[in-house]
């Protein structure tokens, strides 16, 4: 309980800060879906988000993902796998997450497909990963690569592309960080153009807690955010 009081907080004033950066664009807050990132935080602390009304939790990790999607089964939440997925850990992160974010690969993308199909699932929300900053440390298709990729994850029966996601190479620096959230939500807009009947990429995950402000005003769609949701002062 000692930390419930300071995570309200932070919530409260994390959604404030979402509508006030909506609002400098001219969007609406609820355009935004906040995505609890989870992946330092303990089993009391996913229950208050879940109490102050979060109802999308990410996980960076897939067992973290699956043993927490089960403790919190009985609640009505939503996980998001942002972290980079192996293909081993397919088959027991599909029915347990709802968007898995870091579709970093062909080879991961039908893997997904080939697994959904096998369990009779839905098919699978993903969105690409684009290493936005073209950083070697990152995952993530090269922006180049993404059309390409696109094309191939459209011939894919069980796999369903809904957006892109991306990581400012230097969150620190938020003029930077711009640019690349400016040249992802560039690279959807063309990719939009082009996209084959019945893809549709609406979704825009980017932005963390160091420059979620910058991503929504660049047309972030979804944000996740960890750290801002558990320090001490904010
Ligand atoms: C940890 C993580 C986040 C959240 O980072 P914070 O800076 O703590 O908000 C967001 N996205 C991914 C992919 C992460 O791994």
């Amino acid at each position: 309980m000692a930390n419930a009081g300071r995570i309200t907080d932070n919530l409260a004033r994390v959604r404030e800060r979402i509508a006030e950066a909506a609002a400098r664009v001219g969007r609406r807050p609820e355009e935004i879906t906040l995505v609890a990132v989870t992946k330092y935080a303990d089993e009391e602390d996913i229950a208050t988000l879940i109490d102050a009304g979060c109802r999308d939790l990410g996980e960076s990790r897939p067992q973290q993902l699956w043993r927490r999607a089960e403790e919190f089964a009985d609640r009505s939440v939503r996980w998001h796998m942002i972290g980079h997925l192996q293909r081993n850990k397919v088959a027991r992160t599909l029915p347990a997450a709802s968007l898995i974010h870091s579709c970093d690969s062909l080879r991961l993308a039908e893997a997904i497909h080939t697994s959904a199909h096998e369990q009779g699932l839905p098919p699978a929300e993903v969105l690409l990963e684009v290493n936005i900053s073209a950083d070697p440390a990152k995952h993530g298709f090269a922006a180049a690569e993404a059309a390409a990729a696109c094309l191939h994850l459209a011939t894919l029966s069980h796999v369903r592309l809904r957006g892109l996601m991306a990581m400012a190479g230097k969150p620190e620096d938020q003029n930077a960080a711009r640019l690349d959230f400016h040249n992802l939500r560039q690279l959807r807009d063309q990719l939009t153009k082009n996209a084959p009947d019945g893809v549709s990429l609406t979704e825009l995950s980017m932005g963390m807690s160091g420059d979620y402000e910058v991503a929504i005003e660049e047309g972030a769609t979804i944000v996740r955010i960890g750290s801002a949701l558990f320090e001490e002062n904010s």
